[in-house]
């Protein structure tokens, strides 16, 4: 039977690596955008060889990262594999074939650079008018850490710890008083007590540290890790990761690793995309975490107006009257209940949770024959409202009165995730601290970013409108040398809002 053959391995074959290449491959695509950048101005630092060569060139180097976070190549053992047995690694690198050790090493220390790097790539984003920064969609997604769960320790965890040691001394002591027990297993029984005191010690220091950082848990290989839900109530050690997605074309802007939920991160975020973009204005879409009163307040103060899911009250659904029958009047500063009452605070604002709140009561509710319905606290109802309450209730008016608009919300983040976690196996860390922990971050979203360029644009005119970018931030980067030589210092985003600049450009 006949079958279809390879070729004769013995044959000689005249080949070059160009031709291996296709026109449109991944690899071809990082290579132009690296070309464009300005490595330099982005803070890379080249990685020197202690044996005397000269070092590798960092272009290389974010070429390879780049081209491995889209293949699923991140350690630096696999990378180091590919830049000898994958063709279009080989092609990229020119051959080069640099150490794991080097690869990393380089990963490690140009932090600031990738995070100037993938922020630098949002500016020229927009200069291409894929991003509009009109709306923006945060949310975030959770990956595991270098840190297992039994390296991490909360006080209720410590607590159960010592008092199983605690058991196992009080049996032992007994054992080692009985007259039962033959002198030989007495001996083994020591030794196992002694491994017990000394384990005790150290949760006894562990809980020390725990005490001294202020923090709720601690964690023992990374530091900066926290246990977090990943999912459906599964437990891991890892981070929140916090991704803000413009609506044009759903690519990324900003990214960040805080606590271990969302209901801190909205300003932050948005105050950031703000910045970075250079907008007057701009909504944001967030759901339920999110919905923090002084976050919702913050932003509005900025000029940010928020679409996040309300949050029900916390009166609700206890068979109550809820806040809704109750009439706020703003001049006076009161309530009115269904019994027509009227409810006072006494102005001063107490911290409840995350939450500052005035509290509101009246004397009257003692003899009110609709107390039943309204209350079961014996002092009488007492109403709890959020001093950024306004800010609260106009961000649920625009939700409610906009559903359309607020649905937008998971088709501009969720399906970015879902790519990043289900295809490129972004679903754990492989470094250690925040800030590493975001360098992986920033080279994937950059990755993703460029991946999105394939889509919306064919390959040639990708290439065309990646050389017109590098003409444009050259004279940026030019200006910027003049004026850095005129002991000015101007960062790179304050260059890129140079029109003057941009003008020049354009006309030529
Ligand atoms: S219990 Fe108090 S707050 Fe409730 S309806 Fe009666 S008077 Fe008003």
């Amino acid at each position: 039977m006949d079958f279809i053959k390879g070729f004769d391995r013995d044959q000689l074959i005249m080949m070059d690596f160009e031709s291996n290449v296709a026109l449109d491959s991944w690899a071809r695509v990082v290579d132009w955008f690296v070309d464009v950048l300005p490595m330099e101005e982005l803070g890379f630092s080249d990685v020197l060889n202690s044996e005397g060569r000269p070092p590798y060139k960092s272009e290389d180097l974010l070429k390879l990262f780049l081209y491995g976070y889209k293949k699923s190549l991140r350690s630096s053992y696999k990378l180091e594999e590919a830049c000898k047995i994958n063709l279009e690694v080989i092609w990229l690198l020119k051959g080069l074939r640099p150490s794991a050790r080097k690869i990393a090493y380089f990963r490690k220390e140009n932090s600031k650079a990738f995070k100037q790097s993938f922020r630098y790539f949002v500016l020229m984003l927009k200069e291409m008018d894929l991003i509009s920064g009109e709306t923006i969609a945060i949310d975030s997604f959770k990956i595991r850490a270098q840190n297992s769960l039994k390296n991490n320790f909360n006080q209720k965890k410590i607590d159960q710890h010592i008092d199983y040691i605690d058991n196992k001394l009080k049996d032992y002591e007994e054992a080692l008083n009985s007259e039962e027990i033959p002198e030989i297993e007495k001996q083994e029984i020591i030794k196992k007590k002694k491994i017990q005191q000394e384990r005790r010690k150290e949760y006894k220091q562990i809980e020390q540290e725990l005490k001294e950082s202020g923090e709720s848990q601690i964690s023992k290989t990374d530091v900066d890790a926290r246990s977090v839900i990943l999912h459906r109530n599964v437990v891991n050690v890892g981070y929140n990761i916090q991704a803000g997605c413009d609506i044009k074309h759903k690519l990324f802007i900003n990214n960040s690793t805080g606590t271990v939920n969302d209901t801190h991160a909205l300003a932050e975020m948005a105050l950031d995309a703000k910045t970075l973009l250079k907008v007057d204005k701009m909504n944001t879409l967030t759901d339920k975490g999110y919905t923090t009163g002084v976050h919702i307040d913050t932003c509005s103060k900025n000029n940010i107006t928020t679409y996040s899911s309300p949050k029900a009250h916390s009166s609700q659904n206890n068979g109550l009257y809820n806040m809704e029958v109750f009439e706020y009047n703003k001049e006076e500063d009161s309530y009115k209940c269904p019994a027509g009452l009227i409810l006072h605070s006494s102005g001063v604002i107490y911290k409840k949770g995350n939450h500052k709140v005035k509290r509101y009561t009246t004397k009257q509710c003692e003899g009110c024959n609709l107390r039943s319905k309204c209350t079961t606290n014996k002092r009488g109802r007492i109403i709890e409202r959020s001093i950024y309450q306004e800010a609260i209730e106009a961000n649920q008016k625009r939700v409610e009165q906009n559903p359309e608009y607020y649905k937008l919300r998971q088709q501009i983040t969720e399906h970015q995730f879902g790519t990043l976690k289900r295809q490129w196996g972004f679903t754990f860390t492989l470094m250690k601290g925040k800030e590493n922990v975001l360098t992986e971050v920033n080279l994937m979203m950059m990755a993703y970013n460029l991946r999105r360029l394939m889509s919306i644009f064919d390959i040639n005119t990708l290439k065309k409108r990646l050389k017109s970018l590098c003409l444009y931030f050259l004279a940026i980067i030019s200006q910027n040398r003049r004026d850095l030589s005129n002991q000015k210092t101007i960062s790179i985003n304050s260059q890129v809002n140079n029109h003057q600049n941009l003008h020049r450009l354009k006309a030529a």
